[in-house]
């Protein structure tokens, strides 16, 4: 026999995707995962991390240096003030972070809050926490949110509302505006404010990316995630953060010791000298990647799709009803049979507006040139 928690679990619908997509040999631009490698500079230093004879284990919260220099971006960045000591704690990626987060917060039968669409991984935390997810939607045209549904969404029971900004997977960059309507919410209500900020480094348009954690009323109920995976392209070595205020902190950690303990400890040293480089490097980035992003915006808009334009993220969805009348997910799987090329279906990352989700597909636009070229030749050779 085993648990209640994994009954009925389903397989994520980016392995569901990636098995169809490499049957047909389809253009993957689909998973959020970089198609090119990592920056050489990052690389190197990262080689010479593993000549350091610091190969063991490293300290639960996380090795002291990264620690500090996640530490000194926030606070010369954003006026931010993590205390290294007490404040951070290094993960195995966000998703460890996410479910850190969810478990350190949620009791059995308590409730969080989630904007939808939002990223699968929520729902797994929740379901593993056994707390209920509540799903409040962002609307289309441009995934917008009411604050009239989000209050309703409140119940004795709730806990906490988890944010992800930029948003995977509509590319939605919170306002200022929408911020302080969360802060005032979760003051109301004595909420806690779980914040994945996965995709800080890629917002488009001149928009600059604002913490929650840095909205009056937030800084000290506010569990901020990041990563380096999406800033470096290196999604593959599962190296994410937590900064919380200490009591926040140590009921992360208090999770986190019994999941992984620690992570890699060489990657933790090379990234206390890459991070310190994040926008430097990231600047530049970000103009490509934006450069990427209105180009398969024009295609797409070019292949028949109505794109819904993103300020953020990797992504950006799309409906197809000029196109087809099939679901989402027929429709991902007809364009992966016969045009060779993946996208993900949006449904899954919906709770209550399945149907606005069936008539929705992802697309990633941080993927090669050549990629997208050919995604190009593949929708329109007929
Ligand atoms: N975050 C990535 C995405 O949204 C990868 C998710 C995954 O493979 N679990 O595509």
């Amino acid at each position: 026999m085993t648990a209640e928690r994994v009954a009925n679990s389903e397989t994520t619908i980016f392995t569901v995707v990636n098995t169809l997509a490499a049957k047909y040999n389809a253009v993957g631009l689909s998973q959020g995962a970089p198609d090119f490698d990592t920056p050489a500079w990052v690389l190197d230093i990262v080689r010479e991390a593993f000549t350091l004879g610091r190969n063991q284990y490293a300290p639960l919260s996380g090795v002291p240096e990264f620690r500090q220099a996640i530490s000194d971006v926030y606070s010369r960045k954003y006026d931010l003030h993590f205390n290294p000591n007490t404040q951070i704690t290094v993960t195995s990626g966000a998703t460890e972070a996410i479910f850190d987060s969810v478990m350190a917060v949620c009791d059995p039968g308590d409730e969080l809050i989630v904007f939808e669409p939002f990223f699968d991984s929520y729902a797994g935390s929740a379901k593993m926490a056994g707390c209920r997810m509540k799903a409040v939607t962002l609307h289309l045209p441009d995934f917008t949110f009411d604050r009239k549904e989000l209050e309703n969404a409140i119940t004795p029971k709730t806990k906490a509302i988890l944010i992800n900004n930029p948003n995977n997977p509509s590319g939605k960059v919170y306002s200022r505006e929408e911020l302080t309507v969360i802060s005032e919410i979760a003051n109301k209500y004595d909420l806690t404010v779980i914040s994945d900020e996965v995709y800080e480094n890629l917002v488009f348009d001149g928009l600059k990316h604002i913490p929650t954690a840095s909205i009056p009323g937030l800084e000290n109920r506010t569990i901020t995630i990041n990563s380096t995976a999406k800033t470096f392209s290196a999604t593959g070595w599962k190296i994410g953060y937590i900064c919380a205020p200490e009591y926040l902190t140590a009921a992360v950690q208090a999770v986190h010791q019994w999941v992984t303990f620690a992570v890699n400890t060489p990657i933790q040293i090379a990234f206390s000298k890459i991070l310190p480089q994040a926008d430097r490097y990231s600047a530049d980035f970000c103009t490509e990647m934006e450069k990427r992003r209105n180009y398969l915006l024009e295609r797409s808009a070019n292949w028949g799709f109505d794109p819904i334009r993103p300020s953020g993220s990797y992504f950006f969805m799309a409906t197809f009803g000029k196109l087809s009348a099939s679901s989402d997910m027929d429709f991902m799987e007809q364009l992966i049979r016969e045009r060779h090329v993946a996208l993900i279906p949006a449904s899954p990352f919906y709770l209550n507006a399945k149907d606005e989700g069936q008539k929705l597909l992802r697309f990633n636009f941080v993927k090669s040139m050549a990629a997208l070229e050919q995604a190009d030749k593949n929708m329109t050779m007929f």
